[in-house]
């Protein structure tokens, strides 16, 4: 444990080490706690999974907590997702009062913790009734917003601010997603952990084993999109971007996902996708457990081209997760994908499924230009969307609200 940090330094070079312990000084022994929704699925479990462990590591008394419901909590908490992104949604009084009586139920059982917590970070919707629910709270509490709140659905999004106003500040990922709130709002972009098993270099041999385990052919292109079965990364879109290549050039597809556990509507967008795909044997649809990391790492590195084609998209870290494997990028040309994907340079930015085929079709005929965008997109990756630049702005921050 001692020396993950140091570990760092062979990818980001010893002064940013440096630096993040000098920023941590004064916020030793401080103790913090970051509340999401669930432990493993998604793009925010993946961050707090590497965050944690290294603010412990500089010194800082960090712990994670989940908030934990029933069925109809996420069934009320996915329809905030889908309204927030935009989506005209009426949510029946009595989700709403289940999802307030979920908050005070957890909120029974993390009191202490949090009213003595120096920080709180409660991340996205889900739990953002708690700093109500803790009326003696001695730190500071922030609110981390992940998703894309540009045009959220008025109702929902009047409902939900009434619970977050009252933090002391909230971040976000783009300054386009940010709602106008009474506090100061912060803009960081998340990251990703290159030396985990998700993103660390493999051997040849693993990352040829995905042919073989996955029936995949090794003399075809490949294309891969990695995401959980959600309407907003258009995995329908995908497949039929897939069969405008196929018609000009021998392709395969992979559409790699697993369910998390607050998003109750997987199963039915994984339906809607297999009947998209039919029985051509060229599409495989992957099923993965949540644990599948070096799986899905594995799967990015043997892509010839890496898709995301969200038509609504908070970041997007497995856009940042194939391009720090050298791939370039298709995605949706929508939120934390347009910071990645810059057009023509780590990739191409798409609207429609002709549009995806037409860049594919590109690519695939340009090899020199797709192992050329391939490294522009590594190092984008290297420079902006690394866990130690996300560390230092959380401390940062940390620093600057702590008075
Ligand atoms: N992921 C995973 N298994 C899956 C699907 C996704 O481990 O079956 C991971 C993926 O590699 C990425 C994260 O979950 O790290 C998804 O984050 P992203 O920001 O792309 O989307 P979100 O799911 O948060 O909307």
């Amino acid at each position: 444990m001692a020396n993950l940090l140091e570990s760092y330094a062979q990818i980001v070079g010893n002064e940013v080490i440096d630096h993040l312990r000098q920023l941590a000084e004064p916020l030793k022994g401080m103790k913090v706690v970051h509340v999401n929704s669930t432990r493993e699925g998604g793009g925010v479990a993946e961050i707090l999974n590497w965050l944690v462990p290294l603010k412990k590591e500089l010194g800082l008394n960090a712990e994670w907590e989940v908030i934990t419901g029933e069925k109809e909590f996420y069934q009320c908490t996915k329809s905030f997702h889908n309204a927030l992104q935009g989506d005209s949604v009426e949510i029946p009084p009595a989700l709403l009062r289940i999802y307030e009586k979920t908050n005070e139920e957890n909120a029974e059982r993390m009191r202490g913790q949090l009213e003595d917590a120096d920080f709180v970070f409660i991340h996205d919707p889900q739990p953002a009734p708690l700093l109500k629910l803790c009326p003696d709270r001695k730190g500071k509490w922030i609110w981390r917003c992940h998703i894309d709140l540009s045009r959220p659905y008025r109702a929902v999004w009047k409902y939900l601010r009434d619970f977050v106003v009252g933090y002391d500040a909230s971040v976000w990922s783009l300054a386009d997603f940010a709602q106008p709130l009474p506090h100061p709002l912060y803009l960081i972009a998340p990251s990703i952990d290159p030396l985990s098993q998700k993103n660390r270099e493999l051997f040849p041999g693993e990352v040829n084993a995905v042919f073989d385990r996955w029936g995949l052919d090794p003399d075809k292109p490949l294309i891969t999109q990695v995401s959980r079965f959600d309407r907003f990364k258009d995995p329908v879109g995908v497949i039929h971007a897939y069969r405008q290549v196929k018609e000009f050039t021998s392709v395969q597809l992979v559409l790699a996902g697993g369910g998390a556990t607050d998003d109750p509507e997987g199963e039915e967008v994984l339906k809607e996708v297999r009947n998209a795909a039919g029985d051509d044997p060229d599409i495989h649809i992957l099923l993965l457990p949540s644990d599948a990391h070096r799986e899905i790492n594995a799967l990015q590195r043997a892509s010839t081209i890496c898709l995301q084609k969200s038509t609504k998209e908070g970041f997007g870290l497995t856009v940042t997760e194939a391009m720090w494997k050298g791939k370039p990028v298709i995605g949706g040309d929508t939120g934390g994908i347009r910071l990645q994907v810059i057009n023509h340079h780590t990739g191409f930015l798409v609207n429609t499924p002709e549009g995806a085929a037409l860049r594919v079709r590109y690519l695939l005929k340009k090899r020199d230009k797709l192992e050329e965008m391939g490294r522009k997109a590594k190092d984008l990756v290297l420079n902006n969307f690394l866990v130690t630049r996300h560390l230092r702005e959380y401390l940062t921050l940390m620093f600057a609200i702590m008075y």
